[in-house]
């Protein structure tokens, strides 16, 4: 029920944790994250609370300054460690944090299985990063792009792949989602509280537009892929 996620220069571990905390009160059954560290893309996920995923992560911390994570509102699938997200696609390289319902996952699950896909959770996300791995010809924008417009539903999504670990991509339709502008490191965040501690400057994502994230830079788009501007969002009130 709540998104976050970091690109920088510092460890994005803790980062995210406390992102997640400050969405606790969304509610959630399971929580999760994904980190480029120096072996590539890993994941910790639990089910529980995420006293549970940082009691996973004593002494096996995920050292990396990119990262996505999430609590989970099971829809689609019990609440388990599998279920929990990041979701990622059969070769590990790409994960995918989401909150909302994808309306179409059987059909999009039952196409990707006759590719040969195989899938680990019972979950409606995981049908995308599946997606997003069959679509991806070198660059993830125009992949992610090709997948939600296959999507039918409510996505707030945050994608990473290991090809292209200097960009976080970020995606608005119908669930809620904020972008974190710092200095020299960006942020998501499914609301502004998960990332006032770091910055009050935000774009508030509406419906239908994404976000492409690096350490320096956040480009907006329409998800049909049109350059987009925004004003932004000063915020000045305090938790
Ligand atoms: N439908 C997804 C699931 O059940 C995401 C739920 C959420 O928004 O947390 O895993």
């Amino acid at each position: 029920c709540g998104i976050v996620g970091y690109i920088g220069k510092r460890d994005s571990q803790q980062i995210l944790i406390d992102g997640l905390k400050k969405l606790e009160y969304r509610g959630y059954d399971s929580a999760g994250i994904a980190v480029f560290t120096d072996k590539g893309l890993e994941v910790r996920k639990s089910k529980g609370r995420l006293a549970a995923l940082e009691e996973k992560l004593v002494g096996d911390e995920l050292r990396g300054s990119v990262g996505i994570g999430h609590t989970r509102w099971a829809t689609h699938g019990k609440p388990s460690d599998e279920n929990s997200h990041p979701h990622t696609d059969n070769s590990f390289k790409f994960s995918v944090v989401h909150n909302g319902i994808i309306e179409n996952y059987l059909d999009l699950k039952d196409e990707l299985i006759a590719k040969g896909h195989h899938f680990l959770s019972e979950t409606d996300t995981e049908v995308i990063s599946h997606l997003v791995a069959e679509e991806y010809d070198g660059d993830i924008v125009k992949a992610v792009q090709r997948a939600v417009k296959r999507m039918r539903g409510a996505f707030a999504l945050g994608v990473l792949t290991e090809f292209e670990p200097d960009r976080l991509v970020a995606v608005r339709y119908a669930s809620p989602l904020v972008i974190g502008i710092g200095e020299g490191e960006n942020f998501i965040g499914s609301d502004i509280p998960a990332i006032l501690e770091h910055t009050r400057n935000v774009y508030i994502l509406d419906d239908g537009e994404m976000a492409i994230l690096t350490n320096n830079n956040v480009e907006l788009r329409s998800i049909k892929g049109e350059v987009i501007s925004k004003e932004i969002f000063h915020v000045d009130w305090d938790l």
